[in-house]
C-alpha cells in the first residue's frame, strides 16, 4: 500500500495541472494515468485571453505558452466580408501538447504513476485505490479528474444527467494554401452564413505544426454531411461555405479529419466524503462556446489554492468540506457562464426564429461597427504619427 495526501486520478488537463499545483506546494500527492505522455487526441487546441488569466493563477502559464504559437492579430468574417483584424492574445497548442508541457511541470516529490485505477472505495476518513497493475494507494482526498470516462463515477454511485446529446459536433484538421507559402490572415473566424448551414464558425489559427483548423457544427452523427466531409473535405467545406475562398483561395487538408460529437452533461450524486470531481468529470462544455478550458482551470485553481490546504489542515474529509468546492462563488458562475454560452451559441448559429435572426444579424452588424472603428483608429493614430 502506498501512502499520499491526495491521489489524482486521470493525467489530463484537469489532473496534470492539480498534480504540478500540489507539488509545488509541497503536499504529498500522487497522479495516476494510463499513458506516460498523453496521447493526440481532439480537445481544446488554443489558449484564449481570458483562459491564459486563469492559467497564470494556477503558476503554469510559462510553460504552456512556450510549448504554444502566439497568433498575434485575428481576422473575422462572414458572407466573403472581412469584419475586423482584432489584436489577440491567443495561442494555438494541441491538447496533447499542452497536457504533455504541463506535466513536464509536476515535480518529482509527486509520484506519477503509469496505470489505470480500476477500483476505488471511499468515506469520511482514508480512501483506497485499486491500480491495474494490483498495487493499492491510500489517500486522505481523492480527485477524481477522469475525464469522460464514467467507470469509476458508478462505482461511487456518481451519475450523468445528459442535458444535451450531441450538442455539436467538432471536426478538427491541419490545412494548408495551394500554390503559396503561407495564407494572408494571421488567424481568420469564418462565421457560418445561413442558419440552414448548422454550423457556428470555422476557425483557423497557428500552432508550432503549422496551421490548425477547428468546424463546428450542430448535426448529428449520422448526418450524410460528415460523410462527404470524410470523403472529399475540400469540396464540402467550400459547399458549406463558398465565400470562404475569399480569404484562404485554393488549400488542401493535409491529415486525416478528427470528427468528435460532443455531449452536455452534468453529475449527479457527487456530494461525497473523501472525493472530489473536477473538469469533465464533473461536468462537460461546448467546444465551439471554447469554454471547457475556463471549466478546467478555474476548478482546479479554486481546489488547490483556496480548499486543500484547509482541508488537510484539519482531521477527515467528510461530504462538507467537498460541499464547499462545489459551492465556490467563481466555479459555480464559471459552470453557469458555460452552459448559458453553449445554448446561446447553438441559437445564434441556428436559430430561425425572427428573435434570433434579429440577434445574429445584430451581433454581425456590432462586430462590423468595431471592425470599422478599429481601422479608423489606427488610420487617425497612423496620420498623426506621419505629422
Ligand atoms: C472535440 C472537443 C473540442 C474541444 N474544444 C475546446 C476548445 O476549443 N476550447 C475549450 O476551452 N475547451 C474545449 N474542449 C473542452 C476541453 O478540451 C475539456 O474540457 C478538457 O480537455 C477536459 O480536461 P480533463 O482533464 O477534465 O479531461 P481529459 O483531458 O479527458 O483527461 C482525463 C484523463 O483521465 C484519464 N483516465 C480516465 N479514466 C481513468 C482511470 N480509470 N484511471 C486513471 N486515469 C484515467 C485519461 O487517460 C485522461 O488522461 C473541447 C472538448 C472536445 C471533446
Amino acid at each position: 500500500m502506498r501512502y499520499a495526501d491526495i491521489a489524482v486520478v486521470g493525467g489530463g488537463l484537469a489532473g496534470s495541472t492539480a498534480a504540478a499545483m500540489l507539488g509545488r506546494a509541497g503536499v504529498s500527492a500522487v497522479m495516476i494515468d494510463p499513458h506516460a505522455k498523453y496521447p493526440p487526441d481532439l480537445r481544446s487546441e488554443k489558449i484564449s485571453t481570458n483562459q491564459l488569466e486563469l492559467l497564470r493563477k494556477t503558476g503554469l502559464v510559462d510553460a504552456a505558452l512556450r510549448a504554444g504559437r502566439h497568433d498575434r492579430q485575428i481576422w473575422t468574417a462572414r458572407f466573403g466580408y472581412l469584419i475586423d483584424k482584432k489584436p489577440s492574445e491567443q495561442f494555438g497548442i494541441l491538447y496533447d501538447t499542452m497536457v504533455n508541457a504541463i506535466r513536464g511541470e509536476i515535480p518529482t516529490n509527486v509520484d506519477t504513476i503509469e496505470a489505470k485505477v480500476t477500483e476505488i472505495s471511499t468515506g469520511p476518513g482514508r480512501q483506497t485505490l485499486t491500480l491495474s497493475t494490483g498495487e493499492q494507494i491510500s489517500a486522505r482526498l481523492v480527485i477524481l479528474s477522469s475525464g469522460l470516462n464514467i467507470g469509476l463515477l458508478h462505482q461511487l454511485g456518481i451519475d450523468r444527467q445528459v442535458i444535451s446529446k450531441c450538442h455539436s459536433i467538432t471536426v478538427g484538421f491541419d490545412i494548408a494554401p495551394v500554390g503559396r507559402p503561407a495564407f494572408d490572415f494571421p488567424a481568420l473566424t469564418y462565421f457560418s452564413e445561413r442558419p440552414s448551414d448548422r454550423s457556428a464558425y470555422l476557425t483557423l489559427f497557428p500552432v508550432p505544426e503549422g496551421m490548425r483548423a477547428n468546424l463546428f457544427v450542430y448535426r448529428d452523427m449520422e448526418d450524410p454531411w460528415l460523410r462527404e466531409m470524410r470523403d472529399a473535405p475540400e469540396d464540402a467545406l467550400h459547399r458549406l461555405y463558398p465565400r470562404l475562398r475569399t480569404f484562404t483561395g485554393e488549400f488542401r487538408i493535409t491529415n486525416k479529419l478528427r470528427i468528435r460529437p460532443a455531449d452536455l452533461y452534468v453529475s449527479t450524486g457527487h456530494r461525497q466524503a473523501g472525493v472530489v470531481l473536477v473538469g469533465d468529470a464533473f461536468s462537460t462544455s461546448c467546444p465551439s462556446a471554447g469554454t471547457g478550458t475556463d471549466k478546467v482551470f478555474t476548478d482546479v485553481e479554486r481546489l488547490c489554492n483556496a480548499y486543500i490546504p484547509a482541508w488537510l489542515a484539519t482531521d477527515g474529509m467528510g461530504a462538507d468540506k467537498i460541499g464547499a468546492f462545489y459551492d465556490d462563488p467563481a466555479k459555480v458562475a464559471c459552470d453557469a457562464w458555460s452552459n448559458a454560452t453553449a445554448y446561446h451559441f447553438r441559437s445564434v448559429s441556428i436559430g430561425e426564429s425572427l428573435p434570433w435572426q434579429a440577434r445574429r444579424w445584430a451581433r454581425f452588424l456590432g462586430r462590423r461597427g468595431q471592425g470599422l472603428l478599429r481601422r479608423l483608429r489606427a488610420q487617425v493614430r497612423g496620420e498623426a504619427e506621419a505629422a
